[in-house]
């Protein structure tokens, strides 16, 4: 049997194994902040344990991070991280830096079964759901790059922000990504705050509330359409679950707190949902359902064999202002990492291995 990652376990299961073997509650809390406050990659270097007790922790447990395969660096500081797990899969990571903060987007699947037309993630199909280690060991790997051990501050930290924006869906790995997300905002250890913490889904309706409960974070819904018809042709799991039906879900969460808004994420496409009609059906239906909402448009990222054109500026433009005169934020989204295909949508683990030498 290979030993188990230690990377990933909950506090409580954590504080399980050390109280089989006998250890004091106290010791839990210390071996978290080595583990994801200080960030150490080895028992050795966690001085207040024990010599026993690291050994113990080396012979039961181990402490790594993914390997790091490439890394690529755009224009705009945008970086891009092909990390590969154990069994040989990989995934990519990216950290968007803004002015003095940043966010790094977070992988949950290695692929992706929804097939939504426009993603090159999408046109690869799902291999498999990452471990909740796995998860929160790329924000591990995003640390180590810029240095940030031990944890600094909200105030002071340019990684500041996480969005689960990478490769995959979520809400289809939702145990794994539930147990992560309470890692990743655990107040002894990474502690990115919940408010600081955003979760895209393609909208797997049932699931939504109870993932945002279990975690506190925020929600962002890929809409990128203002009607069934066209969210059909575009994603697939639209039949399964209807605009009326997401819609119906983001309602709950608000009503149960009503100082946070949905971001709904609207791709800007060509002649397929940009008009100024498609705009005026897009409020109607969001008036109709009394969902403060926020709208990030966002650029078409075009990959090749995908046929959809990104809608040009004016047309945005005319959209956006709609929007606004309605009373909805509107941000146009610029595309950042283009250079470097780092940009939302374009991420596809590469299947290729580097050759072993
Ligand atoms: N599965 C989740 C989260 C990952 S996708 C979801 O679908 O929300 C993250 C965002 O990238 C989604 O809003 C998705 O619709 C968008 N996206 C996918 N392909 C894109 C592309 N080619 N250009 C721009 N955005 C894209
Ligand atoms: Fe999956 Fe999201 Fe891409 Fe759709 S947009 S295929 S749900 S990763």
């Amino acid at each position: 049997m290979p030993k188990q990652h230690i990377i990933g376990l909950s506090k409580e299961e954590l504080s399980a194994v050390l109280a089989s073997w006998g250890e004091k509650p106290f010791r839990t809390k210390q071996i978290w902040q080595w583990l994801y406050f200080r960030g150490v990659q080895s028992f050795d270097d966690m001085t207040n344990l024990s010599k026993d007790l690291r050994t113990r922790l080396a012979d039961n447990f181990v402490l790594t991070r993914p390997k790091i395969i490439t890394q690529q660096i755009s224009q705009d500081k945008t970086r891009k991280w092909l990390l590969e797990f154990d069994d040989g899969e990989r995934v990519e990571m990216v950290y968007i830096p803004e002015l003095d903060r940043g966010a790094v987007c977070l992988s949950t699947q290695v692929g992706c079964a929804m097939g939504c037309k426009f993603c090159h993630t999408g046109s690869q199909k799902l291999k498999r759901n990452l471990t909740a280690g796995e998860i929160v060991s790329q924000f591990m790997v995003a640390r180590d790059t810029y240095g940030e051990w031990p944890s600094p501050t909200d105030a002071t930290r340019y990684l500041s922000n996480i969005v689960v924006m990478g490769m995959g869906e979520p809400l289809q790995n939702e145990d794994n990504v539930i147990k992560a997300l309470n890692i990743l905002s655990d107040g002894d250890g990474i502690a990115i705050s919940r408010r600081r913490i955003t979760m895209s889904t393609c909208g797997i309706a049932p699931k939504i509330c109870d993932v945002l409960e279990k975690t506190g974070v925020r929600l962002a819904i890929s809409l990128h359409a203002p009607n069934n018809e066209i969210r059909n042709a575009l994603m697939p799991i639209n039949k399964a679950y209807p605009i009326e039906q997401i819609l119906a879900e983001a309602q709950k969460y608000q009503q149960k707190d009503g100082s946070r808004y949905v971001t709904f994420e609207y791709l800007m496409l060509q002649n397929i949902n940009d008009s100024p009609q498609h705009a005026k059906e897009l409020i109607a239906l969001l008036k109709k359902h009394k969902i403060r909402a926020t709208f990030n448009l966002i650029p078409f990222n075009p990959w090749p064999g995908c046929d959809f054109m990104p809608s040009t500026p004016e047309r945005v433009k005319v959209f956006a202002d709609l929007l606004n005169q309605a009373g909805f934020a509107a941000p146009v989204r610029v595309a950042r990492g283009q250079d470097i295909l780092a940009a939302c949508g374009q991420l596809k683990s590469s299947t290729q291995k580097t050759p072993r030498t």
